[in-house]
């Protein structure tokens, strides 16, 4: 199957019919989607039911979508400044990477990775892009590192299409988070993966777009449909006082880069981060994880204190033992291959 064939309707799920710029469309004549064609934008399918997202079909009419106007390159004084007082801040996205990269590659060489949020490549997260796993990027904007554009609530992609789904910053950005976990984990397949990064203790960004914030038993209840490998905090709580810092400041008016150089003088503040002790700091932290396995194995409401609870039990990442990953079922051949 490739990936055109794995997409489907964002509203009816139903397969699509037809290729390219002002043909590709639902293929249910039952769908109220199936009476027009899907826009395209630089190229890319804009594969969003309008009439059940917080975006515009206006917005992709004339440009590369929602949020194009990002800036991914890393450049600019804001965040070198801002660098120079969280850098480097998350240091488990780039472990998770390598580790999920060896597992997928010991699954099946042509194994399908969803990055959800992947306009941008995520700060040392290339290793998966170095060509050993083939990667489907959807965001809401076009960019080179996209297959399609997509609200997350609705994942266009046919059920168990995909072997991992890799989710960061991202979770904050959307109305319903329940809705985007249960579209994971329809779209991954049996024994799939999925990593998510999400933030605790950080202020708004992204302005009109920025709706929810999770404690770390709040991430695990949101994949509760998931069976753990590894969860924690990201960032410590000396970075958490430094953003708040920055932001008091801001909220007094003074102007972001202003604001961002009277807070240099506290950059030394997070060279405290490694060593805090796991669940007080997981209590303060500046974001959460969750590395998981659709295994059928979840969580129930009653397993939530026993989590909580178990966060003390080691002063460094707790890490679960994981039965070794069952064979899975074929995976897509990479669209070159096909
Ligand atoms: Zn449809």
């Amino acid at each position: 199957m490739n990936l055109t064939e794995a997409l489907c309707c964002p509203r009816c799920r139903g397969p699509l019919c037809g290729e390219g710029p002002g043909r590709l469309r639902c293929a249910a004549t039952e769908c109220a989607m199936s009476g027009s064609r899907f826009l395209y934008a630089n190229g890319q399918p804009v594969l969003i039911d309008f009439e059940a997202s917080i975006f515009y079909r206006e917005s992709y009419l004339h440009s590369r979508g929602v949020g194009a106007e990002r800036d991914d390159t890393g450049r600019g004084f804001g965040k070198t400044m801002r660098s120079l007082i969280w850098g480097g801040r998350n240091r488990v996205a780039p472990r998770i990477a390598e580790d999920l990269a060896t597992r997928l590659r010991g699954r099946d060489p042509r194994a399908r990775l969803l990055v959800i949020g992947g306009g941008a490549i995520g700060a040392g997260v290339e290793k998966l892009y170095d060509g050993a796993i083939h990667v489907i990027g959807m965001d809401v904007y076009a960019s080179p590192n996209t297959s399609f554009i997509a609200d997350a609530h609705a994942i266009p992609l046919r059920a168990e299409s995909v072997d991992a789904v890799w989710i960061q910053a991202v979770l904050e950005h959307v109305l319903d988070p329940d809705v985007v976990a249960e579209e994971i984990h329809r779209v991954l397949k049996p024994n799939g993966l999925i990593y998510a990064d999400t933030p605790f203790l950080q202020q708004v960004h992204e302005g009109a777009y920025d709706f929810t914030r999770f404690t770390l038993s709040g991430h695990r209840w949101l994949f509760r449909d998931f069976e753990e490998i590894e969860t924690g905090p990201v960032g410590g709580a000396g970075t958490t006082l430094a953003q708040t810092i920055r932001y008091t400041f801001r909220a007094l008016g003074l102007g972001d880069k202003i604001a961002t150089l009277l807070t240099l003088p506290f950059f030394w503040l997070r060279f405290l981060d490694p060593l805090m002790a796991r669940r007080p700091n997981a209590d303060a932290a500046a974001g959460v994880y969750f590395f998981g396995q659709k295994t059928g194995r979840g969580i129930g409401p009653k397993d939530m204190l026993d989590f909580y609870e178990a966060q003390a039990a080691s002063p460094v990442r707790l890490k679960r033992k994981v039965r070794p990953p069952a064979a899975v079922g074929p995976a897509f051949p990479s669209p070159e291959g096909a």
